[in-house]
C-alpha cells in the first residue's frame, strides 16, 4: 500500500477494507446509463460527488431558502450551508457504520437539489401549480437535474452518475417514491448509505433550525424550556458552568443537541445491523430493512422538536406572512411564463412541444434561486 501514487484499484482495495460487507462496494456497481472509462485515481462515488459539486444546481443552492428567505441574516443557514452541515454529519454517521462514506457523502450533497425557491412554500405553491400535470416534489426534481437538466457532456444530458446515488436520491427512509427507475422496479428499502444521508438531513436541520429560531428571535430559549431533548442538551452545557443567561448557553446547548443525536444514531443503528445479520447491501434493500434510525426513546424526543418547530418557526405567524408572499409570487411568475413562454429564452420554448408547457416551466422555475425569483417577479410585474 506504500506505492504511491495510489490508482484506483489501490483505492479500492483501501475502501473495500475499511467498509462492511452490507455498505455498497465501489467496485461492484450497478453502472452509469452511458458507459464510462474508469478514472486513474478516483472512484465511482468520488467522481459522482465531484459531478455534484461542480454542477450549476450545486452553487444555485447558496441563494436558495432552508427555512429563511436569502439574504435575511449573515449567519442564518441557507441550503447550501444546510447541505455542507448535513453532509458532514453523514459523513460521521457512515464512518462510525463502516458504510460508503463517499456514496453518503454524494448522496447529501445532492439531497436538496431539487429544491425550488422559497423553501417549502415555493414547493407547495409549484405543486399547486402543477397538480394535474404530475405535480412537483423537490426529491424527483433532484433527479430531473442530475439525469437532464445540467448539461455539460457532448454526448448526452445530465450528470451520468452512478445507479446507486441516483436511487438514493429518490428513496426515503419511510418512503419510496416513485416505485420504479428506468423502468426498473426498485426493492422495498434504499441503501443503508441512502437511509444515513435521510436521517443525516432531519437530525441536521433539527439542530441548525433551533439555532436559527433563536438567533432570529421568532423561538426564545423560554418557549424552548418545556421541550425534553433542549433540556438535556442544556444540562450538559450547564454541567460546564455556563449559565442560562450566558452569551455561550444557546450555541452550547445546540452543539450538545447535535452531538446526541448523532451519538444516538450511531449506537442504535450499529445494533439494528448486527442484530439483522446481514451480509449484503443487496440484502439491505431486497429485504425492506430500515436500519439507519434513532432508538424508540430518541424517536420519540425528536418528534416532540419536530413538533414544536412545525408550530413555533416553520409556521410562524412572521414566516407565515413571508411564505404567503412567496406563494403569490410563485403563481404570478407560472401565470406569466404560461401566457408568454418566451419570456424563458429559446432552449425552454424549444422543450415545451415535447414536454408540455407545465413540465418545462416548472424546471425553469424549480431552478430559480429566491434572489433571481424575486428580481422576475419585480420585473415581470
Ligand atoms: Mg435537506
Amino acid at each position: 500500500m506504500n506505492e504511491l501514487p495510489r490508482h484506483l484499484d489501490s483505492l479500492c482495495a483501501l475502501e473495500n477494507a475499511s467498509i462492511a460487507s452490507y455498505a455498497i462496494h465501489s467496485d461492484r456497481l450497478k453502472g452509469r446509463h452511458y458507459p464510462e472509462k474508469q478514472h486513474p485515481f478516483r472512484t465511482e462515488f468520488q467522481r459522482d460527488r465531484d459531478r455534484i459539486l461542480h454542477s450549476h444546481a450545486f452553487r444555485r443552492l447558496e441563494y436558495k431558502t432552508q427555512v429563511f428567505l436569502s439574504g435575511s441574516g449573515d449567519h442564518l443557514r441557507n441550503r447550501l450551508t444546510h447541505t455542507i452541515e448535513v453532509a458532514g454529519i453523514a459523513r460521521t454517521l457512515a464512518r462510525a457504520l463502516a458504510l460508503n462514506e463517499d456514496l453518503t457523502e454524494a448522496i447529501a450533497l445532492a439531497h436538496d437539489l431539487g429544491h425550488s425557491p422559497f423553501g417549502h412554500s415555493g414547493e407547495r405553491a409549484l405543486h399547486k401549480l402543477t397538480k394535474d400535470f404530475g405535480g412537483f416534489d423537490h426529491n424527483e426534481q433532484a433527479l430531473r437535474i442530475v439525469d437532464l437538466l445540467e448539461s455539460k457532456y457532448p454526448a448526452y444530458d445530465g450528470l451520468n452518475l452512478t445507479w446507486e446515488l441516483r436511487t438514493g436520491l429518490l428513496k426515503h427512509r419511510s418512503q419510496i417514491h416513485p416505485a420504479t427507475l428506468d423502468g426498473v422496479e426498485l426493492p422495498p428499502a434504499p441503501s443503508l448509505e441512502a437511509q444515513t444521508a435521510d436521517l443525516a438531513d432531519d437530525l441536521t436541520y433539527y439542530g441548525h433550525d433551533v439555532d436559527d429560531g433563536l438567533s432570529s428571535g421568532i423561538i426564545t430559549r423560554e418557549m424552548l424550556s418545556h421541550i425534553q431533548l433542549w433540556q438535556i442538551a442544556g444540562e450538559e452545557s450547564k454541567s460546564l458552568g455556563l449559565k442560562e443567561d450566558d452569551e455561550r448557553f444557546e450555541t452550547y446547548t445546540v452543539r450538545a443537541l447535535i452531538n446526541m443525536m448523532v451519538g444516538d444514531a450511531i449506537n442504535n443503528s450499529a445494533r439494528l445491523i448486527q442484530e439483522s445479520g446481514v451480509t449484503s447491501a443487496d440484502e439491505v434493500q431486497l429485504k425492506g430493512l430500515h436500519l439507519v434510525s434513532w432508538s424508540q426513546r430518541f424517536q420519540n424526543l425528536t418528534n416532540e422538536l419536530r413538533t414544536f418547530l412545525y408550530e413555533n418557526l416553520y409556521f410562524s405567524k412572521e414566516l407565515s406572512k413571508l411564505n404567503t408572499l412567496s406563494e403569490e409570487r410563485m403563481s404570478f411568475l407560472f401565470d406569466c411564463f404560461l401566457h408568454h413562454p418566451q419570456l424563458m429564452g429559446p432552449d425552454y420554448v424549444k422543450r415545451i412541444e415535447k414536454d408540455g408547457a407545465h413540465r418545462v416551466i416548472t424546471d425553469y422555475i424549480a431552478g430559480m434561486t429566491d434572489n433571481y425569483a424575486v428580481c422576475e417577479y419585480l420585473r415581470l410585474k
